[in-house]
């Protein structure tokens, strides 16, 4: 074997060792910081703290390569046997990995929840994995215990507005708990209706409880054949996954449409009844606050005395829409959020901190026991362990990254954020509609709004039966397909796509363009541009003008 040369910057010269001669006292050195550190990796890392942006888009955009052509970087399953110098690995790094990631920071990047963050979050991630604090127990996070309590206290505050008294007495109580900290919506949302369901079915006489004894039994000493949970078709697919993992079974989703596809309050009361006089029970109504794929809100207000009715749990998912709480303009759309027993915010959505920082938050400090959790090395009775009512075992310290950015941006900055996404939207949506060769199709409540392209024509052809809507639909649908894909291609802008059921066309089916208006570097120049682009890459296509020639025909 040949001599190996561990003579990376951070691993100090250590030159010409053989295979066996790697010895622990070398790899140490990896462990310690080298001074005058003048690595590849530190010359990144310099890089990165000087200007994120700029340098994702000197290095990202444009990089015309196939997946498939990506994959060949990635192609071998062994680990390889010997150590690789730090520096040599950067390199790597910086030419394979590096160059081909997303310029999720662009302006111009507007089809997904994820956007630029604020600077300042480069050196907060240096601490945290600096510091390696394990939330799970006190032994290993100490004062980052109290932080995240603090601030799952300020995120109960914005939502449910209690008194000082309440979070003297519950915000550090060892047996309470305002809400837990977790990697995402998806968990929290699992938290949360696992929360509930433990409620349900608790301990009660000589039951043991479902913690204890499992779902069967606890549906006999209920007397009831099923749980269900009842959301509008929009839900996000974490609520199936939830139902899933709870021994619910996602036959027991019970969706239903209302206007704009949001959950009809009086449907939803007349389906909940008829749910529990066929002897199943209704665990939880689940209030949207802002869809994935339109940013829709439930009418919360009305949903949670439906629930209240039907002495069911009532959480809102308010993964993406829960910042606009922050907004005393907008928080109204929000109305009736306070009444819920459960909350989902994803602090790494409309926050603006880097992803793995997701909330659920409750309304009552005593529920989160219902899934309280004991073991003998740590999280002990009476412990401040976090880990005790939460899913996931060893977590760092993300709360960091949201307890500073609420002291950095503050309520005042987050509103001004909040409202000029939502205002952006606005006007996006405004240029839409004035535009002959765009169709908005949903507008916006929040700061998302979707659209597609359309020959001119079709605008005044709503005299068409459904089923000619049925067959243009499908071919627009193909020419929104193409340009969507043709533009994230070119690499300039990304807007995403995805199939919803459009009202305006009796709940038809259609492909449309998704935009999410999170970045707040975004101008109206941007947009501007997206159209454009769009535009010349429409009318460039074939189907452009045999549909503009169908419709001036049938119009004719
Ligand atoms: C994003 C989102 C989720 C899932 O959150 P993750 O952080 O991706 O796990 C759940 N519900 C809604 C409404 C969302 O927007």
């Amino acid at each position: 074997m040949k001599g190996l040369r561990l003579r990376s910057r951070l691993f100090v010269e250590v030159v010409n060792l053989s295979k066996a001669e790697v010895s622990l006292e070398h790899l140490f050195k990896v462990f310690t910081k080298p001074e005058n550190d003048d690595s590849t990796l530190a010359k990144i890392e310099r890089h990165l703290s000087d200007n994120v942006s700029d340098f994702l888009s000197r290095h990202v955009v444009a990089q015309k390569t196939s997946l498939e052509e990506i994959e060949k970087d990635y192609m071998d399953p062994l680990i390889p046997e010997a150590p690789d110098f730090v520096s040599s690995h950067a390199e790597v790094l910086l030419k394979k990995l590096v160059s081909q990631s997303v310029n999720t920071y662009s302006p111009t990047f507007i089809g997904h929840m994820t956007s630029s963050l604020p600077y300042f979050h480069l050196p907060l991630a240096k601490l945290l994995v600096g510091l390696n604090q394990n939330l799970v127990k006190i032994e290993t996070s100490k004062a980052f215990t109290p932080l995240e309590r603090q601030t799952l206290g300020m995120m109960h505050n914005l939502i449910f507005e209690q008194n000082d008294d309440f979070y003297g007495q519950y915000l550090h109580s060892a047996k309470h708990s305002l809400g837990a900290f977790c990697s995402g919506g998806t968990i929290a949302n699992i938290t949360s209706l696992w929360v509930a369901r433990n409620k349900l079915l608790g301990p009660k006489g000589r039951f043991a409880g479902v913690a204890r004894t499992g779902l069967a039994s606890a549906y006999r000493q209920l007397n009831i054949s099923n749980l269900g949970i009842m959301a509008s078709k929009r839900g996000h697919y974490s609520l199936g996954k939830a139902i899933d993992v709870l021994g619910i079974g996602r036959d027991n989703m019970l969706t239903i449409n209302g206007d704009n596809h949001t959950l009809n309050p009086s449907q939803a009361l007349k389906v909940g009844q008829e749910y529990q006089k066929r002897g199943n029970k209704l665990l939880a109504i689940v209030g949207i606050a802002g869809t994935t794929e339109t940013g829709h809100v439930d009418p919360l207000d009305e949903l949670a005395d439906v629930a209240k009715e039907l002495e069911c749990w009532f959480h809102v998912d308010a993964a993406w829409g829960g910042a606009t709480l922050f907004s005393d303009k907008y928080k109204h759309i929000l109305k009736g959020i306070e009444k819920a027993d459960s909350v989902t915010i994803d602090a790494h959505k409309q926050m603006y901190v880097p992803m793995g920082a997701g909330m659920a938050l409750f309304k009552n400090p005593h529920d989160a026991n219902s899934v309280r959790h004991h073991a003998q090395y740590i999280l002990r009775q009476g412990s401040k362990d976090l880990g005790s009512t939460t899913l996931e075992g060893s977590r760092n310290g993300m709360a960091l990254t949201v307890y500073s950015s609420l002291h950095i941006l503050g309520k005042g900055g987050y509103e001004l954020l909040i409202n000029k996404s939502i205002e952006l939207a606005k006007r996006f949506a405004q240029m839409i509609d004035e535009s002959e060769h765009f169709e908005l199709i949903t507008a916006p409540v929040l700061s998302l709004l979707t659209y597609r392209v359309r020959p001119a024509n079709l605008a005044k052809s709503n005299q068409f039966s459904d089923e000619s809507y049925r067959t243009l639909n499908t071919e627009i649908d193909s020419l929104t397909v193409s340009v969507q894909k043709q533009q994230r291609e070119a690499g300039k802008s990304f807007v995403s796509r995805t199939r919803i059921e459009a009202q305006q066309y009796n709940d038809q089916p259609i492909t449309v363009f998704r935009v999410v208006l999170a970045n707040p570097l975004t101008t109206e120049e941007d947009l501007k541009g997206i159209l454009q682009e769009q535009l010349e890459i429409a009318q460039s296509h074939k189907l452009w003008q045999s549909l503009s020639q169908k419709y001036n025909a049938k119009i004719a």
